[in-house]
Order: C-alpha cells, then sequence, then structure tokens
C-alpha cells in the first residue's frame, strides 16, 4: 500500500525501512509535521501514518479524505490527537499501536523519580567540574514510601509492579479498578485518599476530558508537602501554572515531567540555537528539583521496533480488508427517539 509517513526522525525512518522488508509498502516519508496545512502532501495515498504531535483535526482529515486516504495508521497508542467522529464520518479507518513497550515508558517514570530523589543529574555535572561536596544532593530512601498510581492499565501496572520492588506501598485509582491488579496487593482508593497518603504520584491515564488537568490547584492543595509528581503520560494531564505555583510554594517537591501541554511547539526538534518563546516552560527548567524529558519515555530500541511492526502489519490488515483490534472508533452517536 502507499503510505504517507508523517514526522519522520531518521530513526522512524531506519526502524520502519527494515520492518517493510517483510511486508513490502510502498513508505513515502516526510520530515514535516501532520496537519491541515502539510495534509495536501498527502494526495493520492490511500493510507496516512502519523505521530503523537501531529493533528488530525477535521480539516485536515477532510483535507485527505477529498485525496482519497482512507486509512490513518498511528504510530501511537494515544488518540487524542485525532479527530475521531470526522474520520468516522468521512469513512477512514484509523488503526493505533495499542502495546508497544510499557515497559519502556514504566522504566522511564522509575528513571525520573531516582534521578529526582537522588540529585543524579546535578552530581553528574558537579563531578565533571572536579566538585565532590555532597551538600544539596540528600535524598530519601524509597523503600518504604507510598506511591500512588492514576490510571492501572498496561503501563500504570507495571510502574507499579517495579515500584513494588523497591518496597513501597502502592495505592491505586482507575475509572475501572482491575481485580487482578488489587489481588496482587495494591490498594484502590478514591482520588483525594489518592492524593492525601502518597509520596510520589505518577499519572498513567490516557488524556480524556474527563482528565484534562487532573492535576490542578485543588488537586496539589490536598497533597502531602514535598510530593513527588511524575507524568510521562500527557501533557495537559498536568495544570503546568499550578504545578509552577506548587513548586514555589515548596508543596511540589519534586516534579518530574515527560510530556507537556504545549510540547506541539517544542518536543522532538533540536532548538538548541533558538530563543524559547514558551515562558511558562522556561520557567519550569529554572527549578533545580524539575526534570523534563522531550517526550523519550517510550524511546527503546525494542519499542520502536513494535511500533513500526504493528503499523505495518495495521496497514496490511487494512490492505486485505481483515478486521483489527486496533481500530479506534468514535463513541458512538445517542440517537434521538
Ligand atoms: P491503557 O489503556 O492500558 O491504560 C490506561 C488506564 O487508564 C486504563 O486502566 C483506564 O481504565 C484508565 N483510565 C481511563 N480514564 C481514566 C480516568 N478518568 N481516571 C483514571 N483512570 C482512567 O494505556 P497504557 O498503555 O497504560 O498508556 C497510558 C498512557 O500513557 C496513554 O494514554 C498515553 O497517553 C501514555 N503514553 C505515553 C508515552 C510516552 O512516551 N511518554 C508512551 C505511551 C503511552
Amino acid at each position: 500500500m502507499r503510505v504517507a509517513v508523517f514526522s519522520t526522525k531518521p530513526y522512524d525512518r531506519r526502524f520502519l525501512e527494515a520492518a517493510n522488508a517483510k511486508y513490502g509498502h510502498e513508505l513515502e516519508f516526510f520530515t514535516a509535521e501532520f496537519n491541515a496545512n502539510t495534509a495536501p502532501l498527502a494526495a493520492d495515498f490511500p493510507a496516512v501514518c502519523i505521530f503523537v504531535n501531529d493533528n488530525a483535526d477535521a480539516k485536515a482529515l477532510k483535507i485527505i479524505a477529498s485525496k482519497g486516504t482512507k486509512l490513518l495508521a498511528l504510530r501511537s497508542a494515544g488518540f487524542n490527537h485525532v479527530d475521531l467522529q470526522t474520520a468516522t464520518d468521512l469513512g477512514i479507518t484509523v488503526l493505533r499501536v495499542p502495546a508497544y513497550s510499557p515497559y519502556a515508558v514504566a522504566e522511564h517514570a522509575v528513571g525520573l523519580i531516582l534521578t529526582l530523589n537522588r540529585k543524579i543529574h546535578r552530581a553528574f555535572n558537579r563531578v565533571r567540574e572536579g566538585n565532590f561536596a555532597l551538600e544539596g544532593l540528600m535524598g530519601f530512601d524509597i523503600h518504604g514510601r507510598t506511591v500512588g498510581v492514576i490510571g492501572t492499565g498496561k503501563i500504570g501496572q507495571i510502574f507499579g509492579n517495579l515500584m513494588k520492588g523497591f518496597g513501597c506501598q502502592i495505592l491505586a485509582y482507575d475509572l475501572y479498578p482491575n481485580a487482578d491488579y488489587a489481588a496482587s496487593g495494591v490498594k484502590y482508593v478514591d482520588l483525594p485518599e489518592l492524593f492525601a497518603n502518597s509520596d510520589i504520584i505518577s499519572l498513567h491515564c490516557p488524556l480524556t476530558p474527563e482528565t484534562y488537568h487532573l492535576i490542578d490547584e485543588q488537586a496539589i492543595a490536598q497533597m502531602k508537602t514535598g510530593v513527588t509528581i511524575v507524568n510521562t503520560s500527557r501533557g495537559a494531564l498536568v495544570n503546568t501554572e499550578a504545578v509552577i505555583a506548587g513548586l514555589k510554594s515548596e508543596k511540589i517537591g519534586y516534579l518530574g515531567l515527560d510530556v507537556y501541554e504545549q510540547e506541539g511547539e517544542l518536543f522532538f526538534e533540536d532548538l538548541s540555537m533558538e530563543i524559547i518563546q514558551d515562558d511558562v516552560f522556561q520557567r519550569l527548567l529554572t527549578f533545580p528539583n524539575v526534570i523534563v524529558t522531550g517526550h523519550q519515555a517510550f524511546f527503546t530500541e525494542d519499542a520502536v521496533q513494535n511500533i513500526c511492526e504493528t503499523t505495518l502489519s495495521n496497514i496490511s490488515d487494512f490492505e486485505q480488508g481483515l478486521p483489527s483490534q486496533n481500530e479506534v472508533k468514535a463513541p458512538q452517536r445517542a440517537t434521538s427517539k
């Protein structure tokens, strides 16, 4: 199948070409992000392949549908960047990669916690400058602490299990608590109880209208002083202004972000020679107890291989008219009687 692949970085191309040896699709790589301005590049491509910060809004989807696109293949699990209702109305099938390596993301969340707590980022710089002083590097034992996991799907469960390995108690919150996970010694509680009792809170739920700014001023007010907050899920789960206020008042002890609500303007590009205009983001970077990584939690060899393999296999299934468990559909509209 002819596929217009957007937001292609050299590593996407490398891994997609390697995986495509088995599938034989005709891949055309565009470095441009997908949005309404770049959608005309996909004219006459039956399939369009996009990544997390592309914007498949109604305008962009109408452009590709009018030029013959029938399939939108996401190289991601999340689909909050796709107007699913418009895709359904236009007859565009949307296929995603529901799981490629939940370990990659969960392990990155643990990495952020360890780095923040033990100040490894600061120690790295100090030692290279011949500064071996320990003042300012003191951390806390993770063993025995309480960890709150919000969203106990694939990634949240693995993250919770890793933290159990450190000897932590796990509190969990999910719209749909998982009985097997509860039986493994995890305690499901409501959000206020999780906020009030957790030393470390990690977000692993999707971005939906209900979870938008889940971590806001009211949520932070309920947390323990000195709490560690980690977000490797989606940026807009966290109200950035509210966490900045929480960091300034020292209510928040540590903040680890792999995602940021306005990351579309910044992430995945080398802006080291540019003047960054986002003052909120720049303020975040001034705190010594904040670490931001640029949406790299998924970025392991294993995960990228799996993303490419499943994406191409999704495209083949579509081409052969096979039903796919990886299809995402708009919620059914309520029918009027
Ligand atoms: P999943 O679908 O397996 O699990 C999500 C869980 O969240 C489910 O158990 C669901 O019931 C729960 N949930 C849904 N709405 C909720 C709500 N309102 N409150 C609490 N819980 C709710 O997904 P996953 O594979 O574990 O991925 C979790 C998230 O991680 C994804 O939505 C995605 O945004 C993010 N992610 C980030 C990266 C990265 O590189 N940073 C990579 C992959 C996924």
